[in-house]
C-alpha cells in the first residue's frame, strides 16, 4: 500500500515512521528545500514520549533533552503564582523533555527510509480519489496524510466549508539564548504579557514570551523583549542579555475552530492542519505525534474512521483548553490579573496535576 504525506514537519514526519513500520510504502512531499524547523526548543510531555516510544524513538528523545517538569507560574516580581508537584508528576506519568526542535527533526528524519522523503515539491491541490497535484506533477495513493500545518492545502482541497484559522489576540517570542546557568524552569505571567524558560542539554536555554499585540503587528525584535521584559525578575534580563538579535522569532498565534471530521475518504488530516492549537499548553506537537500513532493502528486495522473516532475528540478537547487558559494567562487589566494570580495562589498544588491528568493520561 502506498501513502502520500504532505508536509516534513514533526507531525508528517512521525507519520512517516509510523507508516513505513506498518509496511506501507511512504512519500514525504515537503515544499521546502530542506527538511528544517525553527530555530527553538520543544516541551514534550509524557504523552508524547509514550506516542515516541511507539514509534520506538523514547529513549532516544529522552538522551537528547532536558528532563524535568516546569516548576511553576511567577509574578513579573518573582513571586510564586503556583508550583507544580513535579516530584508527583514524574512518578504518575514520567518526566517531560524539553530538547531543540533541530534535534527532533533530526531523529525522526533518520527513522524515515531515504526514499520516501522528496524536498523542494510543492503540493497545490489533492483530489478525493488520492491524487496530489504538485510542483513536480503528480503522485497518486491509497492513503494521503496532510501534514501541512496551519494554512493546510490539502484541507482547502476536502473540507473547502472548513473555517479559517482565527488569531488568538497574542503573539510570541521564542528565542535559543547562548550558555546561561540556570535552575529550574519557569513560567512567569505579568498584564497581558508572558515569559517562559527551560534548560536545554547543552547548557543554553530555550526562551518564549507572550504578549498581547494586534494581528500582523511586527515586533521590535530584541529592543521590544528588553522594553516589556527587561524589569522582570532574574535570570529573565540575564537571559536576554545572552541572545543574539538574529535568534529571535516572532509569530502570531492562532487555532483552528474545531473540523467535523478528520478523514475524507482516502485522505486525513493530521497535525496542525487538524487542529492547530495555541502553544499554552505546549502540546500541539504532543498531539500530533499522538495523531502519528493513532494513525499507523488505523491504517493496520483497515479502520481510517477508526483515528477520526479516536482522535477528534480529544485533540478538540485540548485545542479548547489551551484556549481558555490562554485568555485568562493573557488578562491584562490590573484587577484581573490581580484576581488570577490571587486564585492562583490559593489553588491546591494537586489541583494542576489533575487539570493535566485528561491530556497526561493517554494511554499510548
Ligand atoms: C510559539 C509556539 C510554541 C510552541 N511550543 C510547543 C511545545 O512546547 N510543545 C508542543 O508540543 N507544541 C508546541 N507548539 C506547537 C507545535 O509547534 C506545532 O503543533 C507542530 O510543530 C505542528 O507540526 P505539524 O507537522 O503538524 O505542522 P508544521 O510544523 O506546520 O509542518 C507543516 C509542514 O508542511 C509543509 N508544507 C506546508 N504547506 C505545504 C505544501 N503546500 N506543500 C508541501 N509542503 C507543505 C511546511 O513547509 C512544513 O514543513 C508551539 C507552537 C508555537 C507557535
Amino acid at each position: 500500500m502506498r501513502a502520500v504525506i504532505v508536509g516534513g514537519g514533526i507531525g508528517g514526519l512521525a507519520a512517516g515512521v509510523a507508516l513505513s513500520r506498518q509496511g506501507w510504502r511512504v512519500e514525504i512531499l515537503e515544499r521546502a528545500a530542506e527538511f528544517t524547523e525553527v530555530g527553538a526548543g520543544l516541551s514534550l510531555w509524557p504523552n508524547a514520549l509514550r506516542a515516541l516510544d511507539r514509534l520506538g524513538l523514547g529513549d532516544v528523545v529522552r538522551g537528547r533533552s532536558s528532563l524535568g517538569a516546569q516548576a511553576g507560574i511567577q509574578d513579573a516580581a518573582g513571586r510564586w503564582l503556583a508550583r507544580t508537584d513535579t516530584a508527583e508528576l514524574e512518578r504518575r506519568y514520567g518526566p517531560v523533555a524539553v530538547l531543540h526542535r533541530a534535534d527532533l527533526l533530526d531523529i525522526l528524519l533518520a527513522a524515515v527510509p531515504a526514499r520516501s522523503l522528496r524536498t523542494g515539491v510543492v503540493v497545490h491541490a489533492v483530489r478525493p480519489d488520492g491524487t496530489v497535484l504538485h510542483s513536480a506533477g503528480e503522485s497518486t495513493a491509497d492513503l494521503v496524510v496532510g501534514a501541512d500545518g496551519l494554512h493546510s492545502v490539502v484541507r482547502r482541497s476536502l473540507w473547502p466549508s472548513a473555517p479559517a484559522p482565527r488569531y488568538a489576540g497574542y503573539s510570541a517570542w521564542r528565542m535559543v539564548t547562548r550558555p546561561v546557568p540556570i535552575g529550574e524552569s519557569v513560567e512567569s505571567w505579568g498584564r497581558g504579557e508572558r515569559f517562559g524558560y527551560a534548560p536545554l542539554p547543552d547548557g543554553r536555554v530555550y526562551c518564549f514570551a507572550v504578549a498581547n499585540t494586534p494581528e500582523g503587528g511586527g515586533h521590535g525584535g530584541l529592543a521590544e523583549l528588553r522594553r516589556r521584559f527587561g524589569g522582570w525578575h532574574d535570570p529573565i534580563p540575564t537571559l536576554l542579555a545572552a541572545v543574539d538579535e538574529s535568534a529571535v522569532l516572532h509569530h502570531d498565534l492562532y487555532d483552528l475552530p474545531a473540523l467535523d471530521s478528520y478523514v475524507s475518504g482516502r485522505v486525513v488530516l493530521l497535525g496542525d492542519a487538524a487542529h492547530a492549537m495555541t502553544p499554552n499548553l505546549g502540546q500541539g506537537a504532543c498531539q500530533a505525534l499522538e495523531d502519528a500513532v493513532v494513525l499507523g493502528r488505523a491504517v493496520a486495522a483497515g479502520d481510517l474512521a477508526a483515528y477520526d473516532r479516536a482522535r477528534r475528540p480529544r485533540t478538540q478537547m485540548v485545542a479548547r483548553r489551551s484556549r481558555q487558559i490562554g485568555a485568562v494567562a493573557q488578562w491584562s487589566s490590573r484587577p484581573g490579573a490581580a484576581l488570577r494570580n490571587g486564585v492562583l495562589r490559593l489553588m491546591p498544588r494537586s489541583s494542576f496535576l489533575r487539570s493535566l491528568a485528561p491530556i497526561l493520561d493517554w494511554p499510548g
